[in-house]
């Protein structure tokens, strides 16, 4: 009888990218140990909402219990408008407004640092990066440069798998289902639980849904 194949740790964000990456690791019988890490940014709180809620709704015996990191950085990003929620990038914006510094090394870091060694000893993490992102953290090359640096770190060989940096959002979004793309979220100023609409994360997401010709089913707060 073949082994089952071993477990990967997913960084789950809650966007299209993440969730979707958990379902397809899901239905390829691997199992996946969530992890979401909250930063103290204006949407995390929103963010741990989905995810949690995406995670229920795909509750089984692949599914780990999500792993919730707690990592305030509101003192290193002080006065960052993701901390004050002051002049928020908006629809259209440009990507560099978006950036927060150090990201994927954080989320990376600590997830690592949270996920109990496998039993062979090989950690696997995933992200759900896709071909949009064009920020120096989200190559191929900054991923396996963070391998080396993680394997020594951790004692033992770390991998970080990428398994959608060649697709883009609007192809993500095309290969996913409707129930996972209504349970993900991606909006760096929610109103009440809800997406805002009009923040730069939403104009993403909005024009992607447009792109891949799949009917968005997010409700949006404008
Ligand atoms: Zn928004």
């Amino acid at each position: 009888m073949a082994s089952l194949p071993e477990p990967v740790v997913v960084l789950l964000g809650g966007g299209v990218e993440s969730t979707a990456l958990v379902r397809r690791f899901l239905a390829e019988g691997r199992h996946v140990s969530p992890v979401h890490v909250h930063c103290g940014l204006i949407w995390d709180d929103c963010e741990s909402v989905y995810a949690r809620r995406f995670c229920d709704a795909n509750a089984g015996p692949l599914l780990a219990p999500l792993v919730e990191i707690r990592l305030p950085l509101g003192g290193f990003l002080n006065g960052h408008w993701a901390t004050t929620g002051k002049n928020v990038p908006a629809s259209g914006a440009l990507s560099a407004e978006l950036e927060i510094p150090l990201r994927n090394l954080t989320l990376l870091g600590f997830a690592l640092h949270a996920a109990r060694r496998p039993p062979n000893g090989v950690h696997k993490l995933a992200l759900g990066t896709t071909a949009d992102n064009n920020y120096p953290d989200g190559s191929r090359d900054y991923f396996d440069k963070c391998e080396a640096v993680f394997s020594l770190e951790a004692g033992g060989p770390v991998q970080i798998l990428t398994p959608l940096i060649h697709q883009t959002k609007p192809e993500v979004i095309r290969d996913s289902d409707r129930q996972t793309l209504a349970l993900s979220f991606s909006c760096v100023n929610p109103q009440r639980d809800l997406h805002c609409g009009r923040c730069i994360k939403c104009g993403r997401r909005q024009s992607a849904f447009r792109a891949a010709s799949v009917d968005d089913p997010t409700q949006y707060s404008n």
